[in-house]
C-alpha cells in the first residue's frame, strides 16, 4: 500500500489538475482526468477494504437522480419514495430492504453529505455522482474509502440523471458484499 503522504499528494495533484483542467474545458460530462483519478480511486478504495467487516455502507446518491417532477421529500427519508418507477430511486429502496449493513442517503449538496459521512462514519461509501461533485467528495473526504461511481447525464447535468442499478451491484460484488 502507497505511504499515506505519498497517496494524500497523488489526490491533491490529481485533483489540481482537474480544476485546472476544468477551467478550459466545455465539457460538462466528460473529463479524462476524472475517468483516470475515479479509476485510481477505486482501485485504492478495494485494496483498503480487503478483508475488512463492512458493517456499515453508505449508498450516497445526488439529488438530480430522482424525477425532476416528483414532489415527494426523499431528502430526509429515502422510504417516502412511493417506488412508481419513473426514476432509479426505487431500485435503491429494493436495495436498501435487501441489505441491512447498507444505507441509501440522497444529498443535496456537498456539505450535508460530508456532515452525514462525518456522523454516520461508514466503512465504505459508494458515491453516486457527476463528475465535479464525484472529484471534491471523494478529495474532501480523503482518507475515507469512498468508491466512485458517476451518474449519467441523459438531457442536462443535474435533471433527470440515471444510475443503473446494475453497475451498483457490481460494485457490491466487488468489494464483497453479496
Ligand atoms: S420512483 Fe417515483 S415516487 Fe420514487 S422518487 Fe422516483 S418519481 Fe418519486
Amino acid at each position: 500500500m502507497i505511504n499515506f503522504y505519498i497517496l494524500k499528494l497523488i489526490y491533491e495533484i490529481y485533483y489540481l489538475r482537474f480544476l485546472i483542467s476544468e477551467r478550459f474545458s466545455k465539457d460538462l460530462v466528460n473529463s479524462k482526468i476524472a475517468n483516470k483519478f475515479i479509476k485510481f480511486n477505486n482501485k485504492i478504495v478495494l485494496k483498503k477494504i480487503a478483508n475488512k467487516k463492512l458493517l456499515k455502507v453508505s449508498i450516497l446518491l445526488p439529488h438530480c437522480i430522482q424525477k425532476y417532477n416528483c414532489n415527494l421529500k426523499i431528502t430526509n427519508n429515502i422510504e417516502n419514495c412511493k417506488m412508481c418507477g419513473m426514476c432509479d430511486i426505487s431500485d435503491f429502496i429494493k436495495i436498501k430492504k435487501e441489505y441491512k449493513n447498507i444505507s441509501v442517503k440522497v444529498a443535496t449538496g456537498g456539505t450535508l453529505a460530508r456532515l452525514y459521512l462525518k456522523e454516520y462514519k461508514p466503512n465504505l461509501v459508494i458515491a453516486v455522482a457527476c463528475k465535479r461533485d464525484l472529484m471534491s467528495g471523494i478529495h474532501d473526504s480523503f482518507p475515507m474509502p469512498v468508491y466512485g461511481v458517476f451518474n449519467e447525464i441523459i438531457n442536462s447535468p443535474c435533471i433527470d440523471t440515471k444510475v443503473s442499478i446494475e453497475v451498483i451491484r457490481k460494485v457490491l460484488r466487488e468489494v464483497g458484499i453479496e
